[in-house]
């Protein structure tokens, strides 16, 4: 090996070393500090004493209501907007929420202990009498994380992954190579943590978001990557954590644009505006999960004319499409930060049809991958 080779793999390895030190120096204080509330908690049980405990509320949205109001709404994507009290002996709403977090709590505990990872379906089947659903569970990770100011990664509580990446990019997950690169139209799980991705790599021009496994699917069939400079990701859907991040860590590492690709539908706009602005579940946390500056390249309303598509393939707004429409409307970060994609979701509910990104395959099933996509991103028709 070159003696600059060497210096650069040594160099590689001690920033690898720092941030691994890092993570296990808050993986420690985050310990101490669950520790430390736990024996409060039992300390003031003992004593007689109600224990409280008060929680920020966040939220990264609010509905019209609050949007026409004539003052600015305090939506934000990371200072809270109230507080909530739980207390323990205080038999009001909260009293179970709390008796729910510190068992949870519990558990997080000891995974940090033991430096062992486990997923919520496996706390919840720890106590499913006590939990009633995971839902309960999902609840208390998130006041866990408000509470101690961290995300779901720092307390081990890790997710099944179900997104999907292909392309030109290559990178390392702990001591697995994932090089997509040798073979560009083949998909691979997305990494469960990005604490354990090093070593990106990519000669790509640009990210491309895809709703639904099945237009990835054709995508790879098609040899989209081979003919396109690009890296495809799929979240299968709504996207789960592993996937927005995936996608945020590759935007700010590779500082390359990302368009996304979603069904003319309401759930496929909020499907796509769940990456640009995240979830209200994880308003917590949608600063870090969020990518800003995501596009929207489609499918418009207006494709369907602009692209000859055949009728068969138009269907009405159901009654409860047009009721997720009208609520996604009124939702203030489309008034305050993308108005041209809020005319756009506009115009679907006013001609009062959707139509899904398969029926572009209508005439021709590689017309989104030959034409489509490509004619676009050269033209800039996206929002
Ligand atoms: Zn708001």
């Amino acid at each position: 090996m070159a003696g600059r080779d060497k210096r650069r793999c040594a160099a590689a390895l001690g920033c690898d070393k720092q941030r691994l030190r890092r993570r296990q120096d808050a993986a420690a204080l985050l310990l101490r500090r669950i520790k430390g509330l736990v024996r409060w908690v039992v300390k003031e049980v003992a004593a007689g004493r109600s224990p409280s405990i008060v929680l920020h509320r966040y939220r990264n949205y609010c509905s019209a209501a609050d949007a026409a109001s004539p003052s600015p709404c305090a939506c934000s994507y990371d200072a809270p907007v109230g507080t909530d009290v739980l207390s323990l002996l205080h038999k009001d709403c909260h009293t179970s929420r709390l008796n729910v977090l510190l068992r949870v709590l519990l558990v997080v505990q000891q995974l940090l202990q033991q430096n062992k990872h486990c997923s919520k379906r496996d706390i919840y089947y720890m106590y499913p009498s006590i939990f009633v659903e995971v839902a309960v569970v999902d609840r208390a990770i998130n006041d866990i994380c408000i509470l101690f100011k961290c995300s779901r990664h720092n307390l081990n509580v890790v997710p099944v992954v179900k997104g999907l990446v292909m392309g030109w990019i290559r990178f390392v997950e702990g001591e697995k190579k994932v090089y997509c690169i040798t073979s560009v139209n083949a998909a691979f799980s997305i990494p469960v943590s990005i604490e354990a991705i090093k070593d990106v790599v990519s000669v790509a021009h640009y990210i491309l978001v895809v709703e639904k496994e099945t237009v990835f699917q054709r995508l790879a069939n098609d040899k989209f990557c081979e003919r396109n400079r690009c890296i495809v990701i799929t979240g299968r859907g709504y996207p789960d954590i592993p996937t927005r991040r995936f996608l945020r860590h590759l935007v700010e590492q590779l500082h390359l644009p990302a368009y996304c690709l979603v069904d003319s539908d309401p759930y496929g706009f909020d499907i796509l505006a769940t990456y640009k602005f995240g979830s209200l579940q994880l308003a917590y946390d949608a600063n870090l999960l969020r990518v800003p500056d995501i596009r929207w390249l489609g499918v418009f309303t207006s494709d369907f004319e602009d692209f000859c598509l055949p009728d068969c393939c138009l269907l009405h707004l159901s009654p409860e499409d047009r009721r997720k429409a009208e609520s996604i409307l009124a939702r203030c970060y489309l008034h305050k930060e993308a108005p041209e994609w809020r005319s756009e979701l506009e115009a679907m509910l006013q001609k009062g049809v959707k139509f899904e990104i398969e029926a572009l395959s209508a005439s021709s099933i590689s017309f989104l991958s030959d034409k489509y996509i490509p004619q676009k991103i050269k033209q800039g028709r996206h929002l």
